[in-house]
């Protein structure tokens, strides 16, 4: 047979290592070249933001920095980054080509609708065209997976079992690009955003390896459990792979064998490694939940709060995003987390529990901005946390937190509140945590104007803590919500295990 091309589609799997679809293109030895598509009609949605454009350029700077070389020349890997829909730049590479695209290789990519969409338009397209798409699973999660029943088992085989996908580069042949492909790809260049200061992390697996080892190795995750909820400190102790992973800058194979061969070491207390351990176990749950019901992106998985009515204050809604509610907890998490694109797991909670709860706003209203300052927006983790934060899965335990009291146990001196919210720093706890507790007379005290300085809460917090309850108990009984509860465990869950 004369030699084709074959085309490795980069998805969120930036990485060079442990990639099946690189494994299996490069084991053909024919030509083969690596594309990333950063596509105008997936980036134009409202979850996507310019911190993530950044992390992947910063990923596609990496990739190209750390080129494996093919074949017994050594000829790097060719890799292109262009800005196009997919069809359009599979056409003009297919034109522009001096071979015939056979194959293209990915992995399965559990995206939003509009990825989804663009998927089908690609298949109709590799069928009309003679193409074969090959796509490899992503970690453990299964295509149209409807019941859990060997859920574990196949966690444990793909996790603990399965080698990992290495590519053997020397069997490689590097496709040669034609000058108008070259062209055609200069004329596509994709746009870099600026750096915004505050994001701390860098793309691309260099960086993604050098915060694992910190974490498992370093002594970095040393006290990992005493400080996952509190908002500083678990900058440091919590291991940050969040963005690498949902890039793909690593696979979660890749962190599920690190922790392994470093658990018994004691650099990392056997204790926090399993708390760790499971987290890791958690995102594959979550993402194989959003795959098996995509609809979560614009639906309540338990259709028995379809009626439920939520408040459209948008004043409101804009207050939660800027950082300007009143309540300095809600405040300086919202602020940290727009200024750099991390917050712990504890906080995001809390921030939608406040949205949600004590506003009474729709998930779907908090979804968009949230997504956008996450710079580990995965959508397979974003969805199903964010209605199960927003109590309408009716699975769940219902968790209203009281921002008050979460400063107090996670900030107890006031430190990050006084950091995100200077205009809060002269006074003392416990009036930072709750300013509208301080008299006239207070005030003057400490030289702070109550509304003046910083806003006056949005609503009565404690009434509408306590009405929230009362809203969120009542719903989770309803006969409604009680059925789609028996339908979401029966897919969900694997059976014989609890949910909390
Ligand atoms: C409303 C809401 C939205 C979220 N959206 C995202 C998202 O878009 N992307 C994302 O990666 N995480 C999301 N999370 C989960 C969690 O907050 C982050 O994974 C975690 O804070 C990232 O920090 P880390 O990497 O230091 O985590 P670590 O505590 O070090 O955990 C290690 C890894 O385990 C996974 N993990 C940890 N906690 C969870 C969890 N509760 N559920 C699922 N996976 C988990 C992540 O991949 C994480 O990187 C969300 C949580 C909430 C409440």
């Amino acid at each position: 047979m004369n030699p084709s091309l074959s085309v490795v589609w980069l998805k969120r799997d930036l990485r060079w290592s442990d990639h099946a679809p690189l494994a299996q293109a490069v084991a053909l030895g024919e030509p083969v070249v690596g594309i990333l598509l950063h596509e105008p009609s997936l980036w134009s949605q409202p979850v996507y933001s310019s911190r993530h454009a950044r992390f992947e350029a910063e990923s596609v700077d990496d990739l190209v920095a750390t080129r494996p070389e093919l074949g017994p020349n050594r000829v790097p890997f060719p890799v292109f980054y262009v800005g196009s829909e997919a069809v359009e730049a599979f056409e003009a590479l297919r034109a522009a080509a001096d071979l015939p695209l056979r194959r293209i290789f990915s992995h399965e990519e559990v995206g939003i609708d509009v990825s989804f969409d663009r998927d089908r338009r690609m298949k109709r397209w590799c069928a009309e065209r003679g193409v074969a798409w090959v796509e490899s699973p992503y970690g453990s999660v299964r295509r149209g997976l409807r019941r859990r029943t060997d859920w574990n088992a196949h966690w444990n085989e793909v996790m603990f079992r399965e080698p990992l996908a290495e590519p053997e580069w020397s069997r490689g042949t590097a496709w040669v690009p034609t000058p108008a492909w070259t062209e055609w790809a200069e004329k596509h260049k994709v746009p870099r955003p600026e750096r915004e200061a505050g994001v701390a992390q860098t793309g691309g697996p260099t960086w993604g390896h050098r915060y694992l080892r910190s974490f498992l190795e370093g002594g970095r995750g040393r006290g990992y459990m005493a400080h996952i909820s509190k908002p500083e400190s678990a900058r440091t102790h919590c291991s940050r792979l969040s963005p690498y992973l949902a890039w793909g800058n690593l696979s979660l194979k890749q962190v599920v064998r690190a922790l392994s061969t470093t658990q018994g070491s004691k650099i990392l207390p056997a204790r926090d490694a399993r708390a760790f351990a499971s987290r890791l176990r958690w995102r594959e749950h979550f993402v194989q939940k959003f795959e098996s019901e995509s609809r979560m992106e614009f639906e309540h998985i338990n259709r028995g709060y379809d009626h439920q009515e939520f408040s459209q204050n948008s004043a409101h809604l804009d207050a939660w995003k800027t950082g300007n509610t009143g309540v300095p907890m809600v405040d300086a998490c919202m602020r940290s987390l727009n200024a750099t694109g991390y917050l712990n797991f504890r906080m995001r909670a809390m921030l939608v529990s406040y949205g949600c709860h004590v506003l009474n706003l729709h998930w779907k209203d908090l979804s968009a901005h949230l997504a956008q300052q996450f710079l580990d927006f995965e959508p397979g983790i974003h969805y199903p946390q964010l209605q199960m934060q927003a109590a309408v899965t009716g699975v769940n335990t219902v968790r209203v937190y009281n921002p008050v009291k979460q400063a107090e146990e996670q900030d107890p001196q006031g430190e990050f509140l006084a950091q995100w919210i200077p205009e809060l720093a002269a006074l003392p706890m416990p009036f930072r945590a709750a300013p509208w507790t301080l008299t006239e007379l207070d005030g003057v005290a400490f030289g702070f104007a109550r509304g003046t300085d910083y806003p006056e809460p949005l609503v009565d917090l404690k009434k509408a803590l306590s009405e929230a309850r009362i809203r969120l108990y009542g719903a989770k009984k309803r006969p409604e919500v009680r059925a789609e509860k028996a339908r979401i465990l029966e897919t969900h869950v694997a059976p014989g295990r609890r949910f909390s």
